[in-house]
């Protein structure tokens, strides 16, 4: 039911289309597929561009002290995706690199269909190293990332183009991974040939057609390489234009630099987010657009027959979930006790434990990194102990992957295991082992409290909070991200730390911390149940109306795609949208040019 040609093209080097297919390694990915799912439910003229990921990331194993190791997470492409004939050739270095690309169809919920297409170098007449280069997500060093990220960007261009995709208006950058992608840009302007004389009208031209949405707020998360590698891998005029166009030192490409600098439209992926990225990049004009999450995806079963049975619209309007307000307190008890339920039986299938469905159960689940903070509930063990004997007991699930090479997040993992080992009777904490999307699922919904303590302000956005919140799950969490905007205390959640503006004080977070479980959260959950039960209805009600992908999409269409201002312009495309369209004002002229 493809019926207008597409007009916008998303790019993202990780996507998570489905839990079987393990091309994704945290929110990022999850974000890309959610952005898709949401997407093809609005009937957005879309398509999606990443890397095939033979290997995947990786599939957590975890030891007894909490050692983490890495085992390829192998799949078949050929058992869900369908190969396409035409393939190209990428120059890398002084050779070809033949990419050949699956395509992945994503299904809305009227039938609308995006398709999705991964790129491929696993083919015969490409040297042995280069048939490994689309294998594995964020694997090897400076140069093989280098070497992938060309593929995404200039292959993905090139692919676009080979498959008759030529009503692309907009070229979405998901982060700077694929900002490359201008170079093949520029090969359409010039006719195949990337241009000897660089021109401000060229870079125009170029920025007329991308958006760039950038998701860290920590430094070292922007992917840089060193000037030598980027001469040696694109070669000449490709490396002097990148290297100019980035607006860096010469000696250094900064991937964000060059997606920043050729870009229309900037987003950051939160109200904070977007004035921390504005800090760190002066002289870009970049806009917030919170993220979200696909609801239908991450609402239980049990919630979306709760809901379907109140407001069947929810699935094709998100905005219906506002009249959750509605809900009687008691119905919302009973679909989250049997979500607890389904995660407590999983729980008990994969570790042998146990758990009381009747104990309070925190779920925390990310990224295991330094600034994610896992051990924060872990400050003070005795303190922990005396809340558990004063207001009732409680159970904690952990789950995230570390980095292969994050050695700080690795110790956090070991740091969580030995503090369970010493909280051992009175609190039961576990780690489930290969957080993925199906674990996401499960934990999100079947915890009772979701909690999240970054350090302030790294914390982009974060979207396990929202999946918890179309579940009746409310957040306790440190203001960043988000949170900033979606705790309304007391009400949809809780904060932990009061002033979302300054940095974190880890002492003062962690007694806030302790301070709300005791007096706030553990008492309200074991005294008063149906006090409880309303705010889990205010958390569906207020943000999971909001924090969902359909939320999102339609702003990223109002204020992103439709360079115009005119949604029709993106959603009907009757003519290819040109920069020359009577309908544009000319380019502004006082836009940085990098
Ligand atoms: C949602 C999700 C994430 C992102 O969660 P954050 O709260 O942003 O850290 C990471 N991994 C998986 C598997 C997810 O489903």
């Amino acid at each position: 039911m493809q019926t207008f040609p597409a007009t916008i093209a998303y790019f993202s080097m990780e996507i998570g289309l489905d839990p079987a297919i393990p091309t994704y390694s945290g929110g990022l990915g999850i974000l890309a597929g959610d952005t898709l799912r949401a997407a093809a439910d609005l009937g957005i003229p879309m398509v999606g561009v990443s890397l095939v990921h033979r290997l995947g990331y990786f599939r957590q194993r975890l030891d007894a002290q909490g050692q983490q190791y890495e085992e390829p997470a192998t799949w078949n492409p050929e058992q869900h995706l369908e190969a396409l004939p035409p393939s190209i050739r990428v120059p890398l270095e002084e050779r070809q690199v033949s990419v050949r690309v699956w395509r992945y169809w994503v299904q809305g919920i009227s039938g609308w269909k995006i398709p999705v297409y991964l790129l491929d170098t696993n083919l015969e007449e490409n040297n042995a190293w280069d048939r490994h280069l689309t294998d594995q997500l964020y694997g090897g060093d400076a140069y093989y990332r280098l070497c992938q990220e060309v593929i995404l960007g200039v292959g993905g261009a090139l692919i676009l183009q080979a498959l008759g995709h030529d009503t692309i208006v907009t070229y979405h950058m998901n982060e700077g991974h694929s900002a490359f992608l201008v170079l093949g840009l520029l090969r359409q302007l010039c006719q195949g040939e990337l241009p000897s004389q660089w021109t401000a009208e060229l870079h125009e031209q170029v920025r007329q057609r991308c958006v760039f949405t950038t998701h860290t707020p920590v430094p070292a998360g922007h992917d840089k390489f060193a000037a030598d590698l980027v001469r040696r891998v694109l070669g000449e005029p490709a490396a002097s234009l990148v290297l100019h166009l980035d607006g860096q030192p010469d000696n250094i490409l900064n991937m964000t630099g060059l997606a920043l600098s050729c870009s229309r439209y900037v987003n950051g992926v939160a109200l904070r987010h977007g004035e921390v990225s504005r800090d760190m990049f002066p002289g870009y004009p970049i806009n917030s657009i919170t993220n979200g999450v696909h609801a239908v995806t991450w609402t239980s079963e049990p919630f979306q027959e709760l809901y379907d049975h109140h407001f069947p619209e929810w699935r094709r309007d998100n905005l219906y979930l506002r009249y959750a307000i509605n809900l009687p307190p008691a119905e919302i008890l009973a679909a989250h006790s049997r979500s607890k339920q389904q995660l407590l039986q999983e729980v008990e299938r994969r570790t042998g434990q146990r758990l009381d469905p009747a104990v309070l159960t925190l779920g925390f689940a990310r990224r295991a990194t330094a600034y994610k903070r896992a051990d924060l509930l872990f400050s003070d063990l005795d303190r922990l102990r005396r809340i558990v004997r004063h207001v009732g007991p409680l159970q904690v699930l952990f789950a995230g992957k570390a980095h292969p090479q994050d050695e700080g997040g690795k110790a956090i993992i070991r740091k969580v295991f030995a503090a369970a080992q010493a909280l051992r009777p009175d609190v039961t904490v576990l780690y489930l082992e290969d957080y993925d999307m199906t674990l996401a699922r499960l934990l999100c919904a079947g915890s009772d409290v979701w909690l999240n303590t970054p350090l302030k302000p790294q914390e982009a956005s974060g979207t396990s909070g929202m999946k918890a919140a179309l579940n009746g799950v409310p957040s306790l969490s440190v203001l960043d991200g988000w949170w900033v905007e979606g705790c309304i205390e007391g009400v949809t959640g809780w904060a932990i730390g009061e002033d979302g503006q300054r940095p974190s004080d880890p002492a003062r977070e962690a007694a806030s911390l302790y301070d709300k479980l005791e007096y706030v959260i553990a008492p309200l959950f074991y005294k008063r149940p149906m006090a409880f039960a309303e705010v889990q209805r205010s958390a569906i009600a207020l943000n999971g109306s909001y924090y969902n992908a359909q939320r999102m999409m339609m702003q990223y269409l109002a204020n992103a795609y439709a360079s115009c201002g005119a949604i029709s312009n993106v959603i009907c495309p009757v003519v290819p949208l040109r920069q020359d369209s009577p309908n544009c004002p000319p380019a502004d002229s006082s836009t940085p040019t990098g």
